[in-house]
């Protein structure tokens, strides 16, 4: 069966898929879901995303810029929510991190657009955002460094794992991990790195035992699933 690729985002498999990424990105090469700056409406930079960095948040101001991100999404010129979340070991109280989380999986509930998750050590508080909301959005946990068992937690959920650089450290216990989730559970990503996504591919490729079309197709489908809203027929339910 064919992927179910979004129509707004024609693709083909010859390019490889990277969730998550900041600066600037050749859309020609990659199929890119972008963190772009406020206010960013170019009408072929698509998918982007954008939301409120918990190392950003003050307290005096992050209810004002949220609303000019809930403005924007309103006008449905983004297509997911994010990045945004929780941080233990940077970023302003945790409380405070709670509260602009909150707003974000609110108006993602309210809009349909799936979000984008940073977390730090805070994976249970997220867990009880996600479980006591009854959310049925995917959300993308990016640049996931946690344990295996509270990945399984976030994937029962209904969530996805991001993977990234860290995949490249022989050492690294999201090698294991990869192995052991599913297929469709998981998408790469550069994140702020200048990495190329065709390196992490050779490398999840080799752990998974995909070959490189096999990898991509299952990445687009994956990569759809996750953007697929209302305005796009492919989403499930
Ligand atoms: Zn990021």
């Amino acid at each position: 069966m064919p992927p179910t690729v979004p129509e707004s985002f024609p693709a083909t498999w010859s390019r490889p898929v990277d969730a998550h990424v900041h600066g600037s990105v050749d859309r020609s090469r990659r199929l890119a879901l972008r963190v772009v700056d406020p206010g960013s409406t170019i009408a072929e930079d698509r998918p982007r995303c954008w939301g409120l960095h918990p190392w950003t948040l003050e307290e005096a101001t992050w209810g004002e810029r949220f609303e000019t991100l809930a403005a924007q999404a309103r006008r449905g010129e983004l297509d997911a929510l994010g990045e945004t979340g929780m941080d233990r070991l940077r970023g302003p109280d945790l409380s405070l991190q709670e509260d602009a989380f909150r707003a974000h999986r609110d108006l993602s509930e309210e809009l349909r657009l799936p979000l984008v998750v940073h977390n730090v050590r805070c994976g249970s508080e997220l867990l009880r955002l996600r479980k006591s909301h009854r959310s049925d959005l995917p959300w993308l946990l990016h640049g996931w460094t946690g344990s295996v068992t509270q990945a399984r937690q976030f994937l029962d959920a209904g969530c996805l794992l991001g993977l990234g650089r860290d995949l490249l450290h022989p050492e690294s216990p999201r090698r294991a991990l990869l192995a052991r989730i599913p297929r469709d559970s998981w998408l790469l990503e550069t994140d702020d790195s200048s990495l190329p996504i065709e390196k992490l591919e050779i490398v999840a490729g080799s752990i998974t035992g995909q070959d490189l079309q096999e990898l991509r197709r299952q990445q687009h489908e994956t990569f759809a699933r996750f953007l697929g809203t209302p305005r796009h027929p492919s989403f499930p339910g």
